[in-house]
């Protein structure tokens, strides 16, 4: 497969400009190689970039495949340009265990037409109070661990799961919330009072992620902040960083450009210049998500984090949900998690549009940092590495209907709404997995 014409960008290898990208036998065969037997595919318009890489999505399986199966999961995350997800535990069972584990991986093997790399938990069935088997999990097939969608109730456990980290390579990622601040459906702020909503306060993930990070320093362990969402959180990992702490940060496309205004229907976006959505019916909970959607001036410190290197990678949090868990239902008893594989890219093009950084930053981000952080053999255009390529184009415009995802559940709240920016086609070790 001979891709043309298109605009190579390629971080990694410091490569921006157009020419030709050779694939053979499963890996890169090289940049402008010519190969009078190969099948040309004409990019002239489009980018073309290592697939990118996202370092945190639910997945569901195995026990809630009627909000996603590894078939519509994986479909969507080459339909949203990703060749490589990491794949959260908050399943039933969780996974906690090396069996739970190989026994993923194996419908994976079966199932799945990208690279998905399953996540262990912190704590035995996710309950945040006992220890797991760390080096059995890895062993297995696991590449990290999290309780995410809680966080772990006991300093203890994450001090031995951070002291594993050293040993076994592989972090600790860590959701901050406050067990004894839970129970709100937004942001706790004006528009939650406006609305009459119970909101989350920023400080629930700010005092867990201060702890988190405390015990990072104490222990000399690797955390990973997922999903940073506040402007004091950003704060914190910078001075934690400055302090020689071994943390790594990631923040999500719908936290950079959307706010607790979006809960309340109004969908005007953030510290890019994208035009407003139509207005939806207040309270809105496909615009909930934990952590919530927060302030602008939170918006826009992540932003700023993102661009002094504070936040390390951008991930989707993709949290499909079915519709009836999400819509229908007062906001208190509606799931939390947006769907994301498939409106990230889109999301993250209106910042650079908006100019606040470039195309090859944002490949950048989405491919050659997360590869690097885990020490994966993708996120790049070397020759030899994995044919794990996707072809965009920045310029499309398409508008978000469930049938235009292959996602199981589309509860975005990009419902309706027409985006910029979209994948072409999605090669995984020279397959083609995804063609528009
Ligand atoms: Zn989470
Ligand atoms: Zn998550």
């Amino acid at each position: 497969m001979l891709l043309k014409n298109g605009r190579i960008v390629d971080p990694a290898n410091g490569i921006d400009r157009v020419g030709s990208v050779l694939l053979r036998d499963g890996v890169v065969a090289g940049i402008d190689v010519e190969d009078s037997s190969a099948t040309e595919v004409d990019c002239t318009g489009n980018i073309v970039s290592p697939g990118f890489i996202d370092l945190h999505a639910h997945l569901r399986v195995p026990g809630f495949e009627h909000k996603e199966t590894l078939a519509t999961g994986s479909a969507s995350a080459a339909a949203g340009g990703f060749t490589t997800v990491l794949c959260m535990p908050n399943t039933r069972p969780p996974l906690d265990n090396a069996q739970t584990v190989k026994e993923l991986i194996a419908r994976i093997d079966a199932e799945s037409c990208v690279r998905i790399l399953p996540i262990a938990t912190i704590s035995a069935e996710r309950q945040g109070l006992a220890s797991i088997d760390y080096d059995a999990v890895i062993a297995a097939g696991a590449v990290a661990f999290s309780d995410d969608g809680d966080s772990t109730i006991d300093s203890g456990v994450m001090a031995e799961a951070l002291r594993a980290t050293t040993r076994l390579g592989a972090p600790v990622m860590v959701h901050c919330e406050d067990r004894g601040l839970v129970g709100g459906a937004m942001h706790e702020g004006a528009v939650s009072a406006e609305l009459g909503v119970k909101g989350l306060p920023a400080a629930a993930e700010e005092i867990i992620l201060g702890r988190d990070l405390m015990l990072a320093e104490m222990t000399g362990g690797w955390l990973y902040g997922l999903h940073v969402s506040t402007a004091r959180g950003v704060e914190l990992v910078r001075e934690y960083k400055a302090r020689g702490v071994n943390v790594t940060a990631e923040a999500m496309p719908h936290h950079l450009i959307m706010t607790a205004e979006w809960v309340a229907g109004r969908r005007h976006f953030v510290n890019c210049n994208e035009p407003d959505g139509e207005p939806t019916e207040a309270p809105d909970a496909l615009a909930k998500v934990n952590p919530p959607l927060r302030t602008a001036a939170d918006a826009r410190a992540l932003l700023e984090g993102l661009l002094d290197g504070t936040i390390d990678v951008i991930a989707t949090d993709h949290a499909p949900h079915a519709m009836s868990e999400k819509v229908g239902i007062p906001i208190e008893a509606a799931a939390f998690g947006m769907s994301g594989f498939e409106v990230a890219l889109p999301s993250i093009l209106a910042l650079v549009r908006a100019g606040h950084f470039d195309i090859p930053q944002l490949v950048r981000w989405m491919t050659s940092k997360p590869a690097e952080i885990f020490d994966l053999p993708g996120g790049r255009l070397s020759p030899g590495s994995p044919a794990d390529v996707v072809v965009w184009n920045p310029e499309q415009r398409w508008q978000v209907t469930p049938d235009a995802l292959k996602t199981l559940s589309p509860n975005t709240p990009l419902l309706g709404m027409t985006l910029q920016g979209r994948v072409v086609r999605t090669f995984v070790a020279g397959n083609e997995v995804h063609a528009a």
